[in-house]
């Protein structure tokens, strides 16, 4: 595809670098930088000219293996490049996916101001000023139909449409090469629950005029049909509320903010006053309270702690934790940790929301630990109890027609959505050619008559820790990922500054299931460490002319770390992590007689072509007969019988160890990618 970078088609002066040759058409390029492929962290670039604008920028929770990784954001090297050009950004709606990276990028680079509706920049200035980033932008407020411009190529209109969050758009970007229809998240509800109706007309305008593009929402491309409007799943959940005996508790997205007014109107309807648990179902509460998107009376609620003296029957306890996320208050009462609720038997919990695919597992582990306790759990897709926020195939189609876009490019989906929502694109006629498929990084090129792809930027993950400023980058996840499933050794060795181990090794076992003798490892430790010494030393040390060589010692341990992992892996079918500390010791230190060459060492760890790099060439010694070893003693008189025996033969005493391996690299190979994924 950048096969055809040379096309009369062409990139913006940016990259016209190169100087020489036929004068470029500029284009616009859009990039997301995350939420294709995947469903979170929704970030797009667009560029023109000299203007970058920015829609979006949301987070992601981590998948399974992730230890210790609170939020995923995406890389966001290109856009910390090109921060001059940063003329401003857009929200579209207030969910985590579009607006939990912003806080955490403008500690990184300059927005100069962002515009977005008001319920959204409510929720944003909340984590802005938790943040300590206040001072770091301009939040501007708009009304549906407002019309901002950013930098000398954008205007955007923000088109009231419909989702489980209330205030939320669809934009109409109009740049110099042609209008672009950005859905946002989205579906088709004509009885919306605060009477925000979708402003179709406004899309309707735009598809007469022209559309040069269309970028649509693709959740739910897998599903046929129209999605059902919110206001479904009300009579639904009034009616296990009133039958409920004892207590209700439910759960949902606290940022669903029309279910949460729903709820609240049920409690008042069926005479029961509302305990509200954990923090972020307080502050959503409180915000949409205060600018009105929600009518509750005050006396509605009662503190958690005073509702105990209610009677079971008039109460209802509206909490987070629909997704099982284990330090929600549902999923603490389940395993009855909550200081304040403990589940009784009459209690009726309803899930008012599905797990995001990769929440399950925690989600139904939850309601298995509910049921145990005795309440009567309500969760699944048959009760009527849940929605989606985003619109069916037939929604989807009905976007499409309205907009009559000449180009068609799915977004905000996982793969397979994507390639479904483009099948509906065909189905109403926008021919195979006019379709873009993307992930997240690659680059969308338009002008008035061409769709194409540009050179790929840069696109990633960054994960971050509970502080949300510590990045945890991939080789500490894959630390953690080690000693999460097979514990950590520790080798201490002591090494003279002219290449001999001056006394034995010492290794220190963590969580490290085996059935090997720890003499055994102290024995494969050894021999790592002559080998490393005879095989290595010379490359790892330098005579710079002083007293004492230049060894790097750095490099001493990682090539003992190597080896022994590999050894490990092969011998027990473990990966551990593995640290080795080399204590050095002066020149001439006398060297240990280790215990290596007593024994004949049979299967030589197999070591890669280059430098032994991690992985590279995992097999590349296999064919090779066993290294020669050398005598350690500092004066190697005579090599003693059992070190000349092991030299002589590649000693053929059969070890039963010798097939599983191309299994063990299976399996670290898959729970490598199991890891990489998400
Ligand atoms: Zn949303
Ligand atoms: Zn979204």
């Amino acid at each position: 595809m950048s096969g055809q970078s040379n096309g009369s088609a062409s990139i913006n002066g940016r990259h016209g670098a190169n100087g020489n040759g036929a004068p470029r058409k500029p284009c616009l390029r859009v990039i997301p930088l995350g939420g294709l492929h995947e469903i979170g962290k929704n970030t797009c670039v667009f560029e023109y000219g000299d203007d970058i604008m920015l829609v979006d920028a949301g987070l992601a929770f981590p998948s399974d293996g992730m230890h210790g990784v609170n939020v995923v954001m995406p890389d966001t090297s290109y856009l910390k490049e090109n921060q001059k050009r940063i003329r401003g950004m857009i929200v579209t709606h207030g969910h985590e996916d579009h607006i939990g990276g912003i806080a955490h990028h403008l500690k990184n680079f300059n927005i100069p101001v962002i515009h977005g509706p008001r319920l959204a920049l409510a929720m944003l200035s909340g984590k802005m000023e938790e943040a300590g980033v206040m001072d770091r932008t301009i939040l501007q407020t708009v009304a549906p139909r407002d019309v901002v411009k950013v930098g000398q190529h954008f205007s955007v209109e923000f088109i009231r449409n419909t989702h489980s969050m209330a205030d939320s758009f669809s934009l109409a970007i109009t740049t110099p090469v042609g209008t672009v229809i950005f859905t946002g998240d989205f579906k088709f509800d004509h009885t919306p629950v605060d009477g925000e109706t979708f402003d179709m007309a406004r899309l309707a305008h735009y598809g007469e005029q022209g559309v040069l593009c269309l970028f649509s929402d693709s959740t739910n491309a897998e599903i046929p049909g129209f999605c059902p409007p919110e206001r479904s799943v009300f009579p639904c959940l009034d009616r296990h509320i009133s039958q409920a005996e004892g207590r209700v508790i439910i759960t949902t997205f606290a940022s669903s903010i029309h279910r949460v007014a729903m709820i609240l109107e049920l409690a008042l309807k069926n005479g029961r006053k509302v305990g509200l648990l954990g923090r972020s179902m307080l502050n959503v509460i409180a915000k949409a309270r205060e600018l009105g998107y929600m009518r509750a009376p005050d006396d509605l609620f009662v503190p958690i702690k005073q509702i105990r003296d209610l009677p079971d029957r008039e109460t209802l306890l509206l909490m987070t934790g629909s997704q099982g996320e284990p330090l929600a208050a549902l999923s603490r009462i389940s395993r009855c940790e909550h200081p304040q609720v403990q589940v009784k038997s009459s209690d009726t919990i309803i899930f008012s929301a599905s797990p995001i695919p990769g929440n399950t597992i925690s989600v139904v582990n939850t309601i298995d630990r509910l049921m145990m306790l005795g309440a009567k759990v309500i969760y699944g897709k048959g009760e009527g109890i849940h929605v989606s926020g985003h619109g069916f195939q037939e929604d989807q189609k009905l976007m499409l027609a309205l907009t009559r876009p000449k180009f068609f490019v799915p977004v905000h989906g996982e793969h397979r959505m994507l390639v479904a929502h483009a099948k509906t694109g065909h189905s109403m006629g926008i021919p195979t050619e006019n379709t873009l498929i993307i992930d997240n990084g690659d680059v969308v090129e338009l002008t008035a008559d061409s769709i194409r792809k540009g050179d790929p930027v840069k696109a990633g993950i960054e994960l971050l820790d509970a502080s949300r400023n510590g990045i945890v980058d991939a080789r500490v996840l894959k630390e953690r990922q080690q000693l999460a499933e097979d514990g950590v050794i520790t080798l201490l060795a002591v090494v003279s500054t002219d290449g001999v181990m001056a006394a034995p090794p010492r290794v220190n076992l963590r969580g490290v299931v085996t059935a090997a003798d720890p003499r055994k490892l102290s024995l494969w430790a050894e021999r790592e460490i002559t080998w490393v010494l005879e095989n290595r030393w010379q490359q790892l040390s330098r005579n710079s002319g002083g007293k004492a060589p230049d060894v790097d010692w750095m490099g001493v341990q990682r090539e003992i770390e190597i080896g022994l992992q590999r050894r490990l892996r092969r011998e027990l079918q473990v990966e551990p992590l593995i640290i080795c500390l080399v204590q050095p010791a002066p020149g001439g230190t006398p060297a240990y007689k280790g215990r290596a060459d007593a024994e004949p060492d049979s299967r030589p760890a197999p070591r890669g072509g280059r430098g032994g790099a991690r992985d590279g060439g995992r097999d590349g010694g296999r064919d090779r007969a066993p290294q020669p070893r050398r005598e350690l003693v500092a004066v190697a008189a005579a090599p003693a019988t059992a070190a000349a025996a092991a030299v002589a033969a590649p000693a053929p005493a059969p070890t039963p160890a010798a097939a599983p391996e191309p299994e063990i690299a299976g399996r670290t190979r898959r729970r490598r990618s199991a890891a990489a994924a998400g």
